[in-house]
């Protein structure tokens, strides 16, 4: 799987602790696989907020100092992988803005706002300069332009006027903002701590290993602001919509030790694997994982079809460029560095490969040629999420419909393009049969979106 996450967001309020920044930090790094690009922590203190951020990975942009140097026990973090706006030190999050009559607040944003572009315009008619071209950055000045008296009411105008998908969080000096958008898009959670304070972050991986006593998934449409005091406000969205979860935080985002209903992401990606064993089986005498993405749908398709696991393709962690001419050589020269073979075990044996999904098909079509190489006498191909045929407008970076590969041609298609003796995608139905219920987005799947009873609509 070749698609970029999105972005992670983080919010602390502590009581016992003097740093909220460390236990910010310490969320983000689990965090850190739903985006490398770049990271920050904006805190406040009753000296003020105090403020950084940079490109890199979470353990590259803190060390020891820059978080003794976040002072105050309120903190506001993000991990970002840009799915809009260009790579500048501008788009870095959290951003700060300083609301007239009332004070600084920081926001951390996950998920795209749809109707940037036309909000941008407008205000920029009305003479705001944008510093970035980050989507996110159009709730920032349209918060400085509100004219309502409380910061609620403020944002409550905002988000009423702004389309997509949006877990927030908002920090300041009175405490810390955490808002789901009406469809639920993007997830976020709530973690008390044992010393009264919270934590609020994207998947429940993050509140792991800290002293949470209680954990609570907020509702789409779920506001809650929980003040430096320690005392908690819920609100409810203004806009009543279907709950329209992305599937691919199933499928592919979320980290495997992540919680969904009690659930693990690596059970749902398990059974995902068992229910396309029985869909789509297969004579083989291996399965074999396209790590690392495919490792858990390959155990449980292992598992149903009593076919042996083995992990004959590993991934080689320190390729870096190989200098050769055409670059599109020299990607396809990448992506055979990139893996290693196990070749005594290949040799003249029918070989399940199982990967999460298939976007353009580069990658795959570069394996069955390797597997071949390596003696294999047959290489089918498995995927664990249904075809992906369309673009997403909810903020996660799949290219548009032309590169698509399943867009344009059938399973029996893509095998022959790409070298298999077969390809199978799991079905939609086979999919959310195994997930908990409520209603998710499956637009990248074909304009379908599936309801709280799990039935598939076409929008
Ligand atoms: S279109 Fe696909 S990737 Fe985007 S939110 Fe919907 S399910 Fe997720």
């Amino acid at each position: 799987m070749t698609l970029k996450e999105e972005c992670g967001v983080i919010g602390v309020i502590v009581f016992s602790e003097r740093y909220a920044s460390f236990l910010a930090y310490r969320g983000l790094l689990k965090l850190q696989h739903r985006g490398q690009e770049s990271a920050g922590i904006v805190t406040f203190s009753s000296e003020g907020h105090h403020i950084h951020k940079n490109f890199g990975l979470v353990s590259q942009v803190f060390d020891e100092l820059s978080l003794k140097n976040l002072k105050g026990k309120i903190a506001v973090g993000h991990v970002r992988y840009s799915t809009s706006g260009k790579k500048s030190p501008q788009s870095i999050q959290p951003f700060v803005v300083n609301l007239p009559r009332y004070g600084y607040m920081a926001l951390a944003h996950n998920g795209h706002i749809s109707n940037a572009n036309s909000l941008r315009r407008s205000l920029e008619r009305e003479g705001i300069i944008f510093q970035s071209d980050s989507d996110t950055e159009v709730i920032l000045h349209l918060t400085a332009k509100s004219k309502k008296q409380s910061l609620q009411e403020k944002l409550e105008e905002v988000l009423n006027q702004v389309e997509g998908s949006y877990s927030l969080i908002v920090g300041t000096h009175e405490g810390v903002y955490a808002i789901r958008d009406p469809s639920g898009f993007r997830p976020l959670f709530m973690g008390r701590l044992q010393d009264g304070g919270v934590i609020f972050a994207s998947e429940t991986s993050a509140l792991k290993d800290l002293p949470i006593i209680e954990i609570k998934e907020l509702n789409p449409g779920g506001w809650v602001f929980f003040s430096k005091d320690g005392n908690v406000f819920n609100y409810r969205s203004f806009q009543d919509r279907p709950s329209r979860f992305c599937l691919f935080e199933f499928i592919y985002f979320s980290r495997p030790d992540s919680l969904y209903d009690d659930k693990t992401v690596y059970y749902y990606r398990k059974q995902m694997g068992r229910i396309l064993a029985k869909e789509a089986p297969v004579s083989a005498d291996w399965v074999v994982p396209v790590p690392d993405s495919g490792i858990p749908a390959a155990i449980g398709y292992s598992e149903e079809s009593g076919i042996p696991l083995q992990m004959l393709l590993m991934r080689s962690h320190y390729v870096g460029r190989t200098f050769i001419q055409p670059r599109q050589k020299e990607r396809e020269l990448a992506v055979r560095m990139k893996f290693l073979f196990v070749s005594d075990l290949i040799k003249g044996k029918k070989i399940v490969l199982v990967d999460d999904s298939l976007v353009r098909g580069t990658t795959a079509k570069i394996l069955a040629e390797k597997f071949r190489e390596e003696g294999a006498k047959e290489v089918h191909l498995r995927l664990s999420s249904p075809p992906l045929i369309s673009p997403c407008h909810y903020g996660v970076d799949i290219p548009n419909t032309k590169e698509l590969i399943s867009y344009h041609y059938s399973p029996e298609e893509i095998a022959r393009l790409l070298g298999f003796d077969s390809v199978a995608f799991l079905s939609m139905e086979g999919l959310v049969s195994i997930l908990p219920e409520r209603g998710y987005c499956g637009e990248c799947f074909g304009r379908k979106i599936v309801n709280k009873e799990k039935k598939l609509l076409i929008v």
